[in-house]
């Protein structure tokens, strides 16, 4: 058995420097944007961007089952405004080429907000429409919906919602799910103690189905189960302490899929990423 474990490193200086951010804290696994992450334009990848970020990867071991990459925190596939929606499906299609031309298998993806102006079933139409589009345009790389904490209007803090979405979805071979810790708790799953565990991940395995678990995020939470509040932690500073993470690395489930860091304290990632191996027995 094997495990994925890493960071959400940064790209900053060209995608080629993620590989190496990673390499550098004993990650084997890694999340990266592939363009500024605030911004809607990027200048597309060169050439020579592409050759040195698959070089990297190769030299450090990662293959792309290792790598999970995330898209704009900009962009809402379930915008109900027409234009903002056009406007984050064309973003949306740009950062799936951008992983297939960087030889990469997953997108990771927030599904979307209601703005508090649609339903969340019609939110969900309209991510599904979206996710569709982009599988059309593309080849090869997988969209990986994320759970959320269900802040302000964010659609996806309960495995039904990405249930529906998958529904949806006309090729099932390219979407799949990453679960974050924090979120999940924040969104009301308690995922603190040892029944609250196996219950959490025997409704995710009814309601969404564990062969579409292409990666999890590990955040410890600042707020309670149920708080509705997006805000992460360093592992075992918050409430849901290392028990969770534990658990995690010794269940074969999560084995062979991207398993990230997202904790807010980066000077200490190499540490966390030491005891997540060692808590996995490797
Ligand atoms: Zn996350
Ligand atoms: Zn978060």
């Amino acid at each position: 058995m094997t495990k994925y474990i890493g960071a959400h490193v940064s790209a900053s200086g060209g995608v080629e420097n993620a590989p190496l951010n990673a390499h550098n804290i004993g990650a084997t696994a890694f999340a990266l944007f592939t363009k500024n992450q605030r911004q809607w334009i990027a200048p597309p990848l060169s050439a020579k961007n592409i050759e040195l970020f698959k070089e990297r990867c190769f030299e450090y071991g990662y293959t792309a089952d290792m790598i999970l990459p995330h898209d704009s925190y900009l962009i809402n596939l379930g915008n109900p405004n027409n234009d903002a929606l056009a406007k984050s499906r064309e973003s949306f299609n740009e950062e799936m080429l951008r992983c297939s031309q960087l030889g990469l298998k997953l997108l990771n993806f927030h599904p979307g907000s209601t703005l508090k102006l649609i339903s969340i079933d019609e939110c969900i139409a309209l991510i599904a429409e979206s996710i569709n589009i982009a599988l059309d345009k593309t080849e090869g790389v997988t969209a990986v919906i994320e759970n959320t904490a269900g802040q302000g209007s964010n659609i996806g803090f309960a495995f039904e919602h990405l249930a529906a979405i998958i529904d949806k979805i006309e090729d099932k071979s390219r979407v799949g799910v990453c679960i974050d810790t924090c979120h999940a708790v924040a969104a009301g799953y308690d995922l603190i103690s040892e029944d609250g565990y196996n219950k959490c991940w025997k409704d995710f395995d009814e309601i969404v189905g564990f062969k579409y678990l292409r990666g999890m995020h590990l955040n410890d939470a600042k707020k309670g189960i149920g708080s509705r509040v997006d805000r992460h932690d360093s592992l075992g500073l918050g409430v849901i302490g290392k028990e969770l993470f534990s658990r995690l690395m010794k269940d074969v489930r999560m084995d062979n899929i991207p398993l990230i860091l997202e904790t807010p304290n980066e000077e200490i990632w190499a540490d966390e990423i030491a005891w997540l191996k060692s808590e996995a027995g490797e």
